[in-house]
């Protein structure tokens, strides 16, 4: 608004201003031609003046002349030519003076001639009497021609003074013309400076009272502001705090829900383990999958409504993303095999080991896609495909299943939405899966598709920007690269330190296999005193591999000693055995004094190359024996410690609380089952295990049973 009558008032302002200068130069005009009038004024003045002089001498020199006729007083005639020499200049300024008017200059020029005329008249009587003719000099005055004279001069006076007088007037008239004029345009002149004041005071006072309005108006929209911002805020806790009961509700019903299920699903498993006639069997297998189906179903609720909530955090920590994606499709093999289905998952080479993000979600997305292909799936194939294109990871799940129809292909990612009605008795599920799937999707920044043929099959696309961790961790070595390897089956003498039954049989078959000594000893601290006996038998080590987590003392200290104690890495190589190769953990190992680290699980190639390059010496010829892969006494100790473990999360996953001793305890054993069971075989288990293993570190408390409850139910299904 202000801004509308800004040109307005700079017009009126400048009008104004114009006004008043128009008017000062009218002003000025009219004193200036006031000025000359006043001048002609006083012209018409001054030729009367000379006029008058003129006359006066002329009478003065006539009074002499008589005087001296009368008296014929010398004085006088001195007087006489006085006046003479007085009247001529008058006459020659007079002309000068009317030389501008015609009419009055011939007038001033016969009466400079009657004047000098009347003068030679006079001079000739004088003559006259001072020759002694005073009858012939009176003669002269009294004559009438003198008299003729006098009154053409007289008449020639008079009428250039009746002219003046009338120029005077009319001049005179001019100038207080001129001058009330003046005055008028002087008071116009001061009006207008004053309205122009008032007019510049009145638009001042207006743009303060428009700017104060303004202000006002401005508070009044900041108060209002204000308020909404207020009662948005209030809102948004309102509704943050329904949220967050829905979600507690819900985090509560499920697990009241889940509490007895686990009591329904338990005592069916101990049903069915007992004998049961062909019906009644069929019947506790159908509550068994009815209780699994219930538990999935309030997993999803929960997940679901944890996303809404925004109280669902992805991850960002490093993970073996090529195995994650492998692990997810092992996961789900015995199911696409139970179809008779033919099954590929093929990883591109540029797709990196490890990567930043979240690998549980990642996986989570994974078996969801790759169960919805095997469930909508009668015959053909399912393919999984990871590759790299630019900044993304793309995974790929593709399947010869019954399609989706176009118009279908977005509702599906909607919760509670399927393809059509027929689903649901046909297929069963809830239609919450790829809802949830895409949510992760997007909270990873990447997306979830489809694209779909009814009849012909469904392809989903994945794909999540790819993060890669600082420093990538390899088995590689980490110091003294130029060392000379051993030749092949060199026999060797080997320390292993490690505290897990099963990974110590493990080691230990797979070391004997290939013909080395080993010992194996349970903790750091037996470590640190094998290697101190082995040195005074004379039979000492050469190589050590170390586990990192071990009770009593960790590898990381019991390296620490063994190096503080004088055996250096040039005589005695430690290679550590890590399930989780962070860059953390590669940088301990190297500041403890070690040279090299194993992933586990274990591949015979890396461990035979490891040994070739760091042992210090071989012995004799190794001689590897062709026994199979494991031992049954092997294997039957990993499928007791495989069962114990489920059984473990199952326990934890459906207990009231889970405290910090028992999720220690578990991280251990999880621990260790990592670095045997890809060795057996299980990589998909491994594969949880891993994550479930991360979750309990990093994770709150919530998140922890979060996870423990997803890796259970994951285990379940694939079981
Ligand atoms: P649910 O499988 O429990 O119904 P989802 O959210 O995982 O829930 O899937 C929603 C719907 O999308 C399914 O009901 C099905 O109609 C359709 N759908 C998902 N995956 C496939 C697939 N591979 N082939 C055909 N239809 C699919």
């Amino acid at each position: 608004m202000l801004q509308d009558d800004r040109p307005k008032v700079s017009i009126a302002l400048i009008s104004g201003f114009i006004l008043i200068l128009c008017c000062a130069a009218f002003t000025f005009v009219l004193s200036h031609e006031q000025r000359v009038a006043e001048g002609w004024v006083r012209h018409t003045s001054d030729v009367e003046d000379h006029l008058s002089r003129a006359q006066v001498y002329t009478a003065r020199a006539e009074i002499q002349r008589r005087g001296f006729l009368l008296t014929r007083d010398p004085h006088a005639l001195q007087m006489l030519g006085a006046m003479r020499l007085a009247v001529v200049p008058e006459l020659d300024r007079l002309l000068i003076a009317v030389a501008d008017n015609r009419p009055q200059e011939g007038r001033a020029r016969a009466l400079r001639a009657a004047i000098l005329g009347k003068l030679d008249e006079m001079q000739g009587s004088i003559d006259l009497e001072t020759g002694g003719d005073h009858d012939g000099a009176v003669g002269i005055v009294a004559s009438a021609q003198s008299r003729a004279a006098t009154a053409h001069l007289l008449d020639l006076i008079d009428r250039m003074h009746a002219n003046e007088e009338d120029l005077l007037a009319r001049r005179q008239a001019r100038a207080d013309h001129l001058q009330s004029g003046g005055r008028y345009a002087l008071v116009l002149c001061a009006l207008l400076i004053v309205a122009f004041a008032l007019l510049v005071a009145h638009d001042r006072r207006r743009r303060l009272l428009a700017l104060a309005d303004a202000n006002l108006k401005l508070e009044a929209d900041i108060a209002e502001r204000k308020l909404l911002e207020r009662e948005l805020d209030q809102a948004r806790r309102r509704a943050e705090a329904l949220g967050d009961a829905k979600s507690s509700f819900l985090a509560q019903m499920s697990h009241e829900i889940r509490t007895p299920m686990n009591g329904v699903i338990g005592f069916t498993k101990l049903i069915l383990d007992g004998e049961l006639n062909d019906s009644q069997r069929r019947h506790a297998e159908l509550i068994a999958d009815s209780g699994r189906a219930m538990m999935r179903l309030l997993n999803d609720i929960l997940d679901l409504s944890k996303i809404e909530a925004g109280h669902l955090r992805v991850l960002s920590e490093p993970f073996e993303l090529a195995h994650a994606i492998r692990a997810s499709a092992k996961l789900m093999a015995p199911a696409v095999q139970q179809k008779g289905l033919r099954f590929d998952c093929i990883v591109a080479p540029d797709v990196p080991p490890m990567m930043i993000g979240d690998g549980l979600r990642l996986r989570q997305i994974l078996i969801n896609l790759i169960g919805n292909a095997v469930k909508f799936t009668s015959e053909g194939s399912i393919s999984v495909r990871a590759t790299v294109e630019g900044a993304m990871v793309h995974v790929e799940v593709a399947d010869t299943g019954i399609g989706i129809v176009l118009e279908r292909q977005a509702a599906i990612f909607q919760r509670f939405v399927q393809a059509d009605d027929g689903i649901t008795p046909k297929y069963g599920g809830t239609g919450l899966g790829l809802a949830i799937s895409m949510q992760l999707a997007t909270l990873m920044g990447g997306t979830l598709t489809v694209s779909s043929e009814p009849g012909r099959g469904s392809r989903f696309l994945l794909a999540v920007p790819l993060r890669l961790p600082e420093v990538a961790p390899e088995a590689a070595p980490l110091a003294e690269p130029g060392r000379i390897a051993l030749p092949e089956h060199r026999a060797v003498h080997i320390l292993v330190a490690e505290d897990h039954d099963v990974n110590q049989m493990l080691i230990r078959e797979l070391l004997e296999r290939r013909g080395h000594r080993i010992d194996v000893v349970d903790d750091g601290e037996a470590a640190v005193a094998a290697v101190a006996a082995s040195v005074a038998a004379h039979t000492p080590y050469d190589l050590v591999l170390m586990d990192m987590q071990m009770p009593v003392m960790d590898g990381i200290e019991a390296t620490r000693r063994i190096r503080a104690a004088g055996h250096d890495p040039a005589t005695l190589p430690i290679i550590a055995l890590t399930a989780n190769a962070y860059a953390d953990d590669i940088a301990a190992c190297l500041s403890a004094g070690m040279q090299a680290h194993l992933s586990k699980p274990l591949d015979d190639a890396d461990l035979d190359g490891a040994i070739r390059r760091w042992a210090r010496r071989g012995d004799a010829e190794a001689k590897p024996t062709g026994a199979a892969r494991f031992s049954a006494r092997l294997q039957e100790r990993y499928g007791e410690r495989r069962t114990e473990l489920i059984d473990l999360i199952t326990t934890l996953s459906l207990a009231e609380r889970v405290t910090d001793e028992e999720v220690t305890s578990l991280a251990h054993q999880l621990h260790k089952f990592l670095g045997s069971a890809e060795m057996f075989g299980d990589a998909g288990l491994a594969a949880e295990a891993r994550s479930l293993e991360a979750a309990l570190a990093t994770g709150a408390r919530a998140d922890r049973t979060e996870a423990l409850r997803r890796t259970a139910d994951i285990m379940a299904q694939s079981a």
